[in-house]
């Protein structure tokens, strides 16, 4: 099977078969992101667990990433994808995953993608080379991104 072909039956599978899908709790803090140029919303929440008993910071764990989401087939597979990829990880390992696929996603179609690190997001390579669906694809990492800051910025504040 030719690469792509094999890369587009991953976003589909994850598309019809999505991962860790629907809102639970608890959850520390929650992000509603939308992208307007394709319709693709995705409202994800975070749950975090403290790395020793200490206090949220980059070494807590990340015990569940949970969503609803409706638009387009890689806006709701990405999301699908990053929740394999980052629970159970600390903040630390999912900040650097969530890099390492910006970076994929900025590359133009050039980037090679680390197999290791992003798992099935190896898949959206290809994505890289349409600006108009980069955004698609990194909408439910944003929500991520911003669902934990909330949760770190909560917890700074008690
Ligand atoms: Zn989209």
């Amino acid at each position: 099977m030719q690469l792509d072909a094999m890369y587009q039956e991953i976003i589909l599978d994850h598309y019809r078969n999505p991962h860790h899908k629907g809102l639970r709790d608890p959850h520390d803090a929650e992000a509603h992101h939308v992208n307007p140029t394709c319709g693709d919303e995705v409202t994800l929440r975070v749950a975090l667990a403290p790395a020793d008993g200490a206090a949220l910071d980059e070494k807590a764990i990340v015990s569940d990433v949970s969503y609803e989401g409706m638009g387009c087939s890689i806006s709701q597979a990405s999301t699908s994808v990053l929740t394999d990829l980052l629970i159970g990880r600390t903040v630390a390992e999912g900040m650097a995953t969530l890099e390492a696929f910006t970076e994929l996603m900025q590359s133009k179609g050039q980037g090679e993608p680390d197999e290791d690190v992003l798992e099935d997001a190896v898949a959206f390579a290809g994505v890289s080379k349409y600006p108009a669906r980069v955004k698609c694809a990194l909408l439910g990492w944003m929500a991520w991104k911003d669902a934990v800051s909330k949760s770190l910025e909560k917890e700074g504040a008690r």
